[in-house]
């Protein structure tokens, strides 16, 4: 099912403690091969691999999942490869951050190469923190480099796997070794559901599970896209500030600085100022930088504005970042910013672009955000014209509210009823009936679905379903969740 599948990547809240699945990390030198590790195991192909010297990739996290159970990843990043001064305090890093949040940590290196000091220095501190720990020898594309694998034996770490994370070699061996030692998840979200749901009429005891609903004074605000859409120049206008682009030494990780505007009434926090302004060197600096960046202000925020160039229309990076924003779970905006260079500005010639067609465009370009509202503005003129930037708060703050709606057990019942599930076209074979459904968290919206076999739902009913529910509550902005589970038989399990 191609839906849940793209979910495995979700990225998750910083700062969380998670939501009751077992966390592992994967930690080590850069151009090991962790992000090729880190794709493999969640089946994601958009985490960035490469050794672009400058980028520093931060915690990026993922699910995978194997036998039955799943458990998140925290890849930990990479850090600048010829900056030496900065290895050791980044392999602290790396490892502070994996003993705080991981329940088992997967250490890579890259079998080709010989052992360096900061690998030792890496182990040791590992090793000291006792949390279960395996040795992943990578690039072992052949057999015939097994037993150069066995030279990392000096690490003194003893679980020792030798894998090929580009061609798939021993992937699952790692997995069941992993899994072996990761503590049982307890699906927090269904079980709590199920609870609910046992409640009989509209009883608001909801389950409070995701980020962000309680205590929401604000909405923080992800200003994503490609190098120059705009994204410095929007900001700029809706800070009212031009200030000059803060450079941090390369490789450190700096402070984020946010800046909150007040919007009748409504805070609204833009996130990492500085990282919206900063600029890759090279072309191809600056692209990797947009998506590194666009995933890493995903993590913070609640509504991100994807921008995207006029002049350009939907671009193939475009769509990896709105894909990023999407499977984030976080609401989108998109935002046409250049407006005025393809109509009143437009100097080669041809007609003014129509609003209309150009929606069709991006819509049939972005088609997984079809929920996400369009805008379109000029922000190099929203200095002078505000109208702009109102169109663009207006509807981040509408969508803001959307995330955090939520629909009641019992509206969820009535709704139901209505729904003529004849019409989502999905063969007979493939039927599931959904006894009931409840919504079990904000932010993204969240629906358990209780049904009467144990099957994965159909692409199109899920499809359906999520059409019909947007039909009936709108949650405009906002991707939909589904998590199904087949009724148990309570009565034979106690
Ligand atoms: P990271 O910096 O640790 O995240 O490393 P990357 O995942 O970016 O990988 C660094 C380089 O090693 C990339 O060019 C990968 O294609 C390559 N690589 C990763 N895994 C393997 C592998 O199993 N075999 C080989 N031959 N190359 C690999
Ligand atoms: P970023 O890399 O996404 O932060 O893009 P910038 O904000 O630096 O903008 C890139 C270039 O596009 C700059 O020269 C801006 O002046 C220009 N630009 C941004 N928004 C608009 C707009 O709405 N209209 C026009 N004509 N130019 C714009």
């Amino acid at each position: 099912m191609k839906k849940s599948s793209s979910r495995k990547s979700r990225i998750k809240e910083s700062g969380q403690t998670g939501d009751g699945q077992p966390v592992f990390a994967i930690v080590g030198r850069p151009n090991v091969g962790k992000s090729t590790l880190f794709n493999r195991l969640t089946g994601s192909r958009r985490s960035i691999v490469g050794d672009e010297p400058g980028i520093t990739r931060d915690r990026i996290y993922g699910e995978v999942e194997w036998s039955g159970r799943t458990a998140r990843i925290v890849d930990t990043g990479g850090i600048v490869p010829d900056d030496e001064a900065l290895i050791p305090a980044e392999i602290f890093r790396q490892a502070q951050v994996a003993v705080q949040e991981a329940d088992a940590i997967v250490m890579v290196v890259d079998g080709r190469t010989e052992l360096a000091s900061p690998d030792l220095d890496l182990a040791r501190l590992l090793i000291r923190s006792g949390k279960p720990l395996f040795l992943v020898v990578n690039k072992i594309d052949v057999e015939a480099l097994d037993t150069a694998a066995e030279n990392f034996r000096r690490l003194g770490i003893k679980n020792l796997i030798a894998i090929s994370a580009e061609h798939g070699h021993n992937i699952g061996e790692l997995l069941d070794e992993v899994f072996a030692v990761l503590p049982f998840n307890d699906e927090p979200v269904e079980e709590a559901a199920e609870e609910e749901a046992a409640v009989e009429g509209d009883t608001q005891e909801a389950v409070h599970r995701t980020h962000g609903e309680y205590e929401q004074h604000e909405t923080r605000l992800a200003i994503i896209g490609r190098p120059n859409v705009g994204k410095s120049t929007l900001l700029n206008a809706l800070t009212g500030t031009t200030r000059a682009i803060v450079s941090p030494i390369a490789g450190t990780t700096r402070d984020a600085v946010d800046e909150v505007i007040d919007y009748q009434g409504q805070q609204l926090r833009i996130i990492d100022t500085a990282g919206i302004r900063r600029k890759g060197k090279t072309e191809l600096m600056a692209e990797k930088l947009s998506v590194i960046m666009a995933r890493r202000h995903l993590e913070a925020a609640d509504v991100s504005l994807l921008i995207i160039d006029a002049t350009e229309g939907v671009t193939a990076s475009d769509a990896t970042i709105g894909g990023y924003a999407h499977e984030s779970g976080r609401s989108v905006v998109i935002v046409v910013n250049k407006w005025d260079l393809v109509t009143t500005g437009r100097t080669d010639g041809k007609p003014p672009a129509e609003m209309k067609i150009f929606e069709s465009q991006v819509r049939s370009a972005l088609k997984y955000l079809d929920y996400a509202p369009i805008v379109f503005i000029s922000a190099a003129k929203a200095q002078k014209d505000s109208r702009s930037l109102n169109r663009v708060l207006d509807t981040a703050i509408r969508v803001a509210q959307e995330r955090r709606k939520r629909v009641t057990t019992g509206q969820m019942n009535r709704f139901l009823e209505r729904v003529d599930f004849q019409r989502a076209g999905v063969p007979l074979s493939k039927r599931v009936r959904i006894l009931y459904m409840t919504q079990a968290a904000v932010a993204p919206p969240t629906f358990v679905l209780f049904t009467d076999r144990d099957v994965k739902l159909h692409f199109s009913f899920e499809r359906f379903l999520e059409n019909q529910i947007r039909e009936a509550f709108g949650f405009e902005g906002s991707p939909i969740w589904f998590k199904v589970k087949a009724r148990k038989k309570k009565s034979a399990e106690k």
